[in-house]
């Protein structure tokens, strides 16, 4: 018999959140943090731990079937996978913030500037529909550093309270994005009747939260 695989955060904001939905949809798995797949054992599925950067490539070419990620991640990594559903947790936006004391007040005023991210294809896109030009400096991460440093003169980060923004003298500016978990699929991969179940039984489960 067929089984199947879902790829979820291995360890992370989503890993928990992603884990406790799996179990109160009834799958029995061991959860340990050594292990990178683990089995159910009453359901044909095993799960696939990865960092959830890898997770919207192995859902598109099919190595995994389903997976939960953020949107923002989908859309960085610009694949092409079916949105099955969106699952509640993991809720952020993606802001471009400025330093509290700058004089950086409209968009317009971004122009010539240098913004920080570690999302350079969401905020290219964003910046060319709002006609600005301005520079992007990827990075890998402490991007909200990057400003006190003198590498930027904003950031473009995900943000969920605002106090790592606040704590680094930054202000939000303007909304980019707004992203919460969802569930992945390979494109056609809904047809399949086991994913159906899971699709099932996943959705009621946010039923009952609800
Ligand atoms: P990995 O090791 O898997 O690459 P990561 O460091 O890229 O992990 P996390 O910080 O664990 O990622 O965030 C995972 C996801 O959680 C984000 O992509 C986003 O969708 C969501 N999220 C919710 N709130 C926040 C927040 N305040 N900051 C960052 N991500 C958030
Ligand atoms: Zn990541």
């Amino acid at each position: 018999m067929k089984t199947l695989k879902i790829a979820i955060q291995k360890s992370g904001r989503l890993n928990e959140k992603s884990v406790e939905l799996l179990k109160n949809c009834g799958l029995n798995f061991e959860n340990y943090k050594s292990s990178l797949i683990s089995p159910v054992s009453n359901f044909p599925l095993e799960i696939l731990f990865l960092r959830d950067d890898d997770i919207p490539e192995y859902v598109q070419d099919g190595i995994a079937d389903l997976g939960i990620v953020g949107e923002n991640v989908i859309q960085e990594t610009e694949v092409e996978v079916s949105y099955l559903q969106r699952l509640g947790f993991g809720k952020c936006s993606l802001k471009i913030a400025v330093p509290n004391n700058n004089t950086i007040q409209s968009l317009a005023d971004l122009n010539g500037k240098a913004v920080a991210t570690t999302y350079p294809v969401i905020l290219g896109k964003f910046l060319k529909k709002e006609g600005i030009n301005a520079d992007i400096r990827t990075i890998s991460g402490s991007v909200e550093i990057s400003p006190g440093l003198g590498l930027s003169d904003a950031i473009c980060d995900l943000v969920s309270t605002g106090g790592t923004l606040k704590s680094n003298g930054l202000k939000p500016f303007v909304d980019v994005m707004s992203s919460e978990a969802v569930l992945i699929g390979c494109k056609d991969s809904e047809k399949d009747d086991l994913i159906q179940e899971l699709i099932q039984r996943i959705q009621s489960v946010l039923r009952a939260k609800e």
